[in-house]
Formats: structure tokens, C-alpha cells, sequence
């Protein structure tokens, strides 16, 4: 079977390797069909993988955003799970002994490993997985399948604030995380507002129900939200951007006693001024990825925004073009939202 393989940081091939066995006790045999890619991935790459994160090795196949048909099925499975499904891939093993397993938050576990980044994923003609990480998907098109792991980002974030029907949330950046959230906030009844500096993407935000603002740095955004919000300022700000000027902001315009929900990841340095958080008591949330249940929801979201969703998938490449893919994806982020490899 083919596989594509980062074998060193910038450098993906495609090669021949050896197939998986049929499927153990408690696992599935996949043929991988949509793989997305995303910031995570580019980090990967590019060997940036913070070593929190666990760092970049090589050599791996990526590919954790992933939908794909289940060809086989090990003893033990459990019912429900059909050869021929397709299904949406929860990428996370956890090791369920450590601290953040033991209160329940699995999402952080110490010794955690994500499918596709620690673990190869799907960006191979097969893969052998745990039946727990597989859930059904009723969708036509894989690629829409495979956005059922960043829409399951936006879900743990939504959660993590805690947004409620009525309530004004401003979310700083309107790629497909930001999109995703902004879906996943309007669905539970929340007033949105997305900023972002590209008009093309405001324009998707706006068709998802969200109010929109260009970019036009820090103080002139702050401005705009307070007063978009209400005297008090938004109770809830999510970043979807990792940048140091959107976190700068996200904490500049959040209400006092409200949510600031870190979600963009990136190596970047925010200086924040200390007082702003004691003064404001602020909730400052960061989100990682999700628990098993917000998967299961992220697929029921996925099943009533598939159209929605199918807008955010922006450029399309065959597994032999993958390492063309991410090159494009990483060198245009301007024109890109979803770059989507179609593996089989
Ligand atoms: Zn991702
Ligand atoms: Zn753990």
C-alpha cells in the first residue's frame, strides 16, 4: 500500500509499505478516505512540534483530521460498527492513570497521543485503529467526514466557556477553527461576532449567522467589540488565531468576570499586563483537543452543518500530490481554508 511518509522536518514521500494485519481484538481496519490538514500539521512539519506537544518525530505519517470505511472489524468490537461505514476518526489516546486522566480531563493527559501526530495516521491506504476512536458519520462526501475533528475543537472550546442562549461572544480569527466555533456558539444560541483581516472569510462567518469585523489592529477591535457588546464588553472571547496581538486583544476586550478561551496554538510570547486579569477576574481557558463525548456531538454538528461545512473545504489534492498539498497549504494561507488530500 501507499503511504505518504514526513520522514524529516519539510520533507514528505510517497512510498511503498507493508499492509497491516486483519484487525486484532478491539480494533478496525480502515481504508482511509479524507485526510484534512491544519496548523497542527504544518507545525509537524516543519519540526516547530513544541516539546510539550511531544515534538516532531520522524519518521510518521500525518494525518489526524480523518474520515474513512471500515473494511474489517476484530472480535470484540463493539455493535453498532458495520464493514462498509463510513466513520469520523477521534484521534486521541490517553493514558488513563495520570492526573488529568484521573479528574476526568483525558483531552490534557500527560502522556497523551494523537493519531496522525505521535501516532501514524491517515495519510495511508490503510490503518489499523482502536474501535473506541472510530464513530459512524452519516455524510456523502469524506471530506466533510474529516471535519468532524476540527468541528470537534470548536465543541470542547464552546464547552469550556460554558456559552450560553443570548450570550455575546467575539471569536478572533475566522479560519476553520474560528468558522467551527462560530457554528458550534450559534447553534447554542449565542450572538457572535467574528474578526478577521481577510473579507473573503468574514463572508462565510456571516452565512454561519455571525456579525463580522475587519481586522483593524488591537485598540480599534477592542473598541469596536466593547461597544458591539454592550458597556460591559463581551462575556466571551475566544482566540482562534495564536497570535500575540489577538490574545492581546482577546484579553483587552473581555467583560470583566467573563471567559477569555485560548484555542490558535502557537509558539508566539503575548505580554499581558498582570492587573488585567486580577482586575477583570478573568477565566482565562485554554482548550486542547476533545474528550470522547464532545467527539460524538462534534459528529452530530458535522450531520446538521454538512453544507455549511462542505464551504470551509477550500482545495482538494490526490495522496500522490500530498506533499504538494501541504506545501500549498503552508505557502498561501491567504487562499487557503481547508486543503483536503483524498486518499482513497
Ligand atoms: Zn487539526
Ligand atoms: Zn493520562
Amino acid at each position: 500500500m501507499r503511504a505518504a511518509i514526513t520522514e524529516r522536518a519539510g520533507s514528505m514521500v510517497l512510498l511503498e509499505r507493508q499492509e497491516p494485519e486483519a484487525p486484532g481484538p478491539g480494533e478496525v481496519l480502515l481504508r482511509p478516505e479524507a485526510v484534512g490538514i491544519c496548523g497542527s500539521d504544518y507545525h509537524f512539519f516543519s519540526g516547530r512540534m513544541s516539546a510539550a506537544a511531544g515534538g516532531s518525530q520522524f519518521p510518521r505519517v500525518q494525518g489526524h483530521e480523518l474520515a474513512g470505511i471500515v473494511l474489517a472489524l476484530g472480535a470484540g468490537c463493539r455493535p453498532g460498527l458495520q464493514v462498509g461505514q463510513r466513520v469520523a476518526v477521534w484521534p486521541l489516546h490517553a493514558c488513563g492513570q495520570c492526573y488529568p486522566c484521573s479528574v476526568g480531563r483525558e483531552n490534557t493527559c500527560d502522556q497523551f497521543r494523537l493519531t496522525g501526530i505521535h501516532l501514524d495516521g491517515g495519510l495511508q491506504e490503510l490503518l489499523s485503529i482502536g474501535q473506541k476512536q472510530v464513530f459512524p458519520i452519516d455524510v456523502g462526501d469524506p471530506a466533510i467526514a474529516a471535519m468532524a475533528e476540527p468541528v470537534s475543537i470548536a465543541v470542547r472550546a464552546v464547552n469550556r466557556a460554558s456559552v450560553q442562549p443570548g450570550e455575546r461572544a467575539v471569536v478572533l480569527g475566522a479560519g476553520p477553527i474560528g468558522q467551527c466555533i462560530c457554528m458550534v456558539a450559534r447553534e447554542r444560541g449565542a450572538e457572535v461576532l467574528v474578526i478577521d483581516l481577510l473579507d473573503r472569510r468574514l463572508a462565510l462567518s456571516r452565512d454561519i449567522g455571525a456579525q463580522t469585523r475587519r481586522w483593524r489592529g488591537a485598540d480599534e477591535v477592542v473598541e469596536f467589540a466593547r461597544q458591539w457588546a454592550g458597556p460591559a464588553g463581551p462575556p466571551v472571547v475566544f482566540d482562534a488565531t495564536g497570535t500575540a496581538a489577538a490574545v492581546q486583544a482577546m484579553i483587552g476586550m473581555v467583560a470583566s468576570a467573563g471567559r477569555a478561551v485560548q484555542v490558535g496554538m502557537s509558539n508566539e510570547e503575548a505580554s499581558i499586563r498582570v492587573g488585567s486579569l486580577t482586575e477583570k477576574e478573568l477565566d482565562l481557558l485554554g482548550v486542547s483537543c476533545c474528550g470522547e463525548q464532545e467527539f460524538a456531538a462534534a459528529v452530530a454538528v458535522v450531520h446538521r452543518n454538512a453544507a455549511m461545512l462542505a464551504r470551509m473545504v477550500s482545495h482538494q489534492f490526490g495522496l500522490d500530490e500530498a506533499p504538494e498539498a501541504i506545501r500549498f497549504a503552508m505557502s498561501n494561507p491567504a487562499d487557503v481554508l481547508k486543503v483536503v488530500i483524498r486518499v482513497s
